[in-house]
C-alpha cells in the first residue's frame, strides 16, 4: 500500500484545481478517479462561462471561491498560454417585470464586489448586439467571459505530477477506514493510504460520505443540463453572452459563443435520478432551437452541429456542501452545482486553508494545446504532420501529444477534451476512421468499444 499526504477522490474540476493546489503546498498528493480520464463527470459538459459572480448569493462561499477563482484564473493563465474572450455579457430583459428586476440585479452585482456595471437601455443593447430582438433593456456585465473548459484542469493536474503528485484513473474507491492517523482507503486498484482525504466526487459525493463516514450529510440531486450546438457561422451573430433574467432554480437559457468557434444555446435545468447518463430529449431540444430563434432571429438560418447534455452535482439546498471533520482529516467539497468551473481554483484556495500550509512551490511555465478558435493553432505552422479531423483543424501532431506525456488520453473521449478531433460539422464521420488507426493499441478504450 502506497501512502500519502492527501487522496483526492474525483478529477472533476474541483479535483484537479485542488491537487494542484495542495502538490504546490508541498503535500503528496494522490487523486483517484474512477472514470477512464479526467473530467469525466459533471466537469465535461458545461458552458464553459468564467462567471465574476455578479448574480451569487451576497456572503457565501460559493461567492468566494467564485471572486478567487476568476482572480486566480487571470493571474495563471499566461503561464500556461490558456485563452480567455472577454465578450462581457448581458442579462437582457423581454418583459416589462423583467425589466423592473435589473437595477436590483445591479445593487447585488455591486454588493458582490463588481463594480463595472452598468444599465443599458433598449437602444443601448441594440447598438450593441444588432441581431438580438428588441428587448427591454439590459444589465451589462463586462466581466463574464468564456474559457477552454477542458485543458486548464489538464493543466492543472500536470503540475500537480510535476511535483510529485500521483494520478490513478480507472480506479474506483469502493470503501474505507480511519484508525486515528491515517485513511486506508480501498479502491478497485488496490489499498491506498492517505492522512487525509478531500471528497470530490461530484455526482456521487453523497454516497462517498456515507461509504466512507458512515453518513451523507446531504443528498445529490442531478439536474441535466441540455444544449444545442450551432455551427461556426452562427457565432458571427452574436459577440456578448446573452443571460436571462435568473430565477431560483436555475441561471436560465444562455446565448453564447464558444472559444471553439461555435454559438451554444442551453442549458436546460430539469430533475432526474440518474447520476450518469444525461439523456436527450427532443422537446427540450426543439424548446431551446425556438427560445434561441425569438432571441436572435436570424439563427433560424444556421446548421446545427451537435447536441449535449451534462448534470449538474446539485443538493436538495442551493449552497456549496462543505464538511470538514479535522478529527477524522476529511474535508468534502459537494453539491458544486453550476459555477464549479469558475470557483475551482477558489475552492481549492478553501481545501489548503481547511488542511492548512501555503504555497511553497514554484510553479513552471507549460504552454498547452491550444483549442481556441482564434488562437496560434496547430494547423498554422509546418510540420504538424497533416491534418486529420478537417472540420476542427486537428493535427496528426496534436493528436499525438495527447496520446504521450505524463498523462495521455486512454479513451475518445478524453482525446475530444485534448484536441477537439470528431467534434465538428461532421462529428466524426470523415476522421474517426483514421483516428481508430492512430490510436490503435494505444487507448486503454479502443475506438467504437463501450467505455
Ligand atoms: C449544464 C451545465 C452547465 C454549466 N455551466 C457552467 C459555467 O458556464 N461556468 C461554471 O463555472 N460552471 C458551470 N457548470 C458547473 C460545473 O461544470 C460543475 O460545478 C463542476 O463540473 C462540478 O465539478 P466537480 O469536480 O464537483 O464534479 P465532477 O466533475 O462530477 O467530478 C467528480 C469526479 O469524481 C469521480 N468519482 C465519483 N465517485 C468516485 C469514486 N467512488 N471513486 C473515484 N472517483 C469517483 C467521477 O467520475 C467524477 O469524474 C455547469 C454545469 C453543467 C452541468
Amino acid at each position: 500500500m502506497q501512502d500519502f499526504d492527501v487522496a483526492i477522490i474525483g478529477a472533476g474540476v474541483v479535483g484537479c484545481a485542488t491537487a494542484r493546489r495542495l502538490a504546490l503546498a508541498g503535500y503528496r498528493v494522490v487523486l483517484i478517479e474512477r472514470g477512464t480520464d479526467i473530467l469525466s463527470g459533471a466537469s465535461k459538459a458545461n458552458s464553459a462561462i468564467l462567471h465574476t459572480g455578479f448574480d451569487a448569493p451576497p456572503g457565501t462561499l460559493e461567492l468566494e471561491c467564485m471572486r478567487a477563482g476568476y482572480r486566480e484564473y487571470l493571474e495563471i493563465r499566461g503561464r500556461f498560454g490558456l485563452p480567455l474572450i472577454e465578450t462581457g455579457a448581458m442579462v437582457v430583459a423581454w418583459t416589462e417585470a423583467e425589466a423592473q428586476r435589473l437595477p436590483s440585479l445591479l445593487e447585488i452585482g455591486q454588493e458582490n464586489g463588481v463594480d463595472d456595471l452598468s444599465l443599458l437601455d433598449t437602444a443601448g443593447v441594440a447598438a450593441r448586439e444588432p441581431n438580438l430582438a428588441p428587448s427591454r433593456g439590459a444589465l451589462l456585465v463586462p466581466g463574464e467571459s468564456i474559457i477552454d473548459p477542458w485543458t486548464p484542469f489538464l493543466a492543472y493536474v500536470l503540475t500537480a505530477l510535476d511535483h510529485g503528485a500521483q494520478v490513478l484513473r480507472r480506479t474506483e474507491v469502493t470503501g474505507g477506514a480511519f484508525d486515528g492517523q491515517t485513511w486506508r482507503l480501498e479502491t478497485t486498484g488496490g489499498p491506498v493510504g492517505a492522512r487525509h482525504v478531500v471528497n470530490a466526487a461530484g455526482l456521487q459525493g453523497d454516497r462517498v460520505e456515507a461509504t466512507l463516514l458512515g453518513d451523507a450529510s446531504f443528498e445529490i440531486r442531478p439536474r441535466k443540463g441540455q444544449f444545442v450546438v450551432y455551427d461556426k457561422p452562427a457565432a458571427r451573430l452574436l459577440r456578448t453572452i446573452v443571460l436571462p433574467v435568473p430565477n431560483e432554480r436555475t441561471k436560465g437559457v444562455v446565448l453564447t459563443q464558444t472559444v471553439f468557434g461555435n454559438l451554444l444555446v442551453g442549458p436546460t435545468a430539469e430533475e432526474q435520478d440518474d447520476r450518469e447518463r444525461p439523456f436527450l430529449t427532443t422537446d427540450a431540444l426543439q424548446a431551446l432551437m425556438a427560445r434561441a430563434e425569438e432571441m436572435v432571429p436570424a439563427i433560424r438560418r444556421m446548421p446545427v452541429n451537435a447536441t449535449y447534455a451534462g448534470l449538474r452535482p446539485a443538493t436538495e439546498r442551493k449552497e456549496y456542501r462543505i464538511r470538514h471533520e479535522p478529527e477524522r482529516h476529511w474535508i468534502t467539497v459537494g453539491g458544486i452545482r453550476s459555477t464549479g468551473m469558475t470557483a475551482a481554483l477558489g475552492l481549492a484556495q478553501h481545501v489548503l486553508g481547511l488542511i492548512g500550509g501555503d504555497v511553497t512551490q514554484v510553479e513552471r511555465s507549460r504552454p498547452m494545446p491550444i483549442l481556441a478558435e482564434e488562437g496560434d493553432r496547430a494547423w498554422r505552422h509546418t510540420g504538424h504532420g497533416g491534418i486529420v479531423c478537417h472540420c476542427e483543424q486537428v493535427t496528426a501532431g496534436e493528436i499525438e501529444t495527447a496520446l504521450s506525456g505524463p498523462l495521455p488520453a486512454l479513451d475518445l473521449a478524453g482525446l475530444k477534451r485534448r484536441t477537439r478531433c470528431t467534434m465538428g460539422r461532421c462529428q466524426g464521420f470523415n476522421c474517426l476512421g483514421r483516428i481508430a488507426e492512430i490510436t490503435d493499441g494505444r487507448l486503454a478504450v479502443p475506438v467504437g468499444a463501450a467505455p
